[in-house]
């Protein structure tokens, strides 16, 4: 069995175990050189999460088993292809090779596709419901941004 498939047989284990437990059919594992370094269910409805997807709390633990926020040149194996949350939060983090099994087509007739998210995010800004960019006022002549760059960089 080749690498990929051995990480992603472990992905979709946890979530057929996941849906055993009563959760939705999603599962992630981490890997670092070679090795599984954090795994993760998707939590959703036991915690009422509506972040608590499989490689999104995959990603947390990793970022705490390996002591950093950066888990940059890891890989995620998902048994789901990942929503754009998820794969927003890889990109950020650095995760280098995602790869996943089940796709948003196989998703689709059960109602567990992201595809549509997907497609709305993929407009520009001025074109997506329910978002607008409201300038801050800074009455007080104050900018949020310059205050933390000036305090990161009197720690420095
Ligand atoms: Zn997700």
């Amino acid at each position: 069995m080749s690498e990929i498939d051995s990480f992603l047989g472990e992905a979709i284990a946890l979530a057929f175990d996941n849906v055993e437990q009563g959760g939705r059919p999603f599962g992630a594992v981490v890997v670092k050189d070679g090795a599984i370094v954090a795994r993760a269910v998707n939590r959703m409805l036991a915690d009422n999460d509506p972040t608590a997807h499989a490689e999104l709390l995959a990603l947390r633990a990793a970022g705490k088993a390996l002591g950093s926020p950066r888990l940059d040149g890891l890989s995620v194996y998902a048994s789901g292809q990942p929503c754009p949350m998820c794969l927003a939060a890889m990109r950020m983090s650095g995760i280098k090779d995602i790869a996943f099994a089940y796709s948003n087509e196989d998703a689709e007739a059960f109602g567990l596709s992201t595809a549509a998210y997907a497609a709305e995010l993929s407009k520009p800004l001025d074109q997506q419901s329910g978002i607008r960019h409201c300038p801050p006022k800074a009455e007080d002549g104050r900018n949020l941004y310059q205050a933390w760059q000036a305090r990161a960089e009197s720690k420095s």
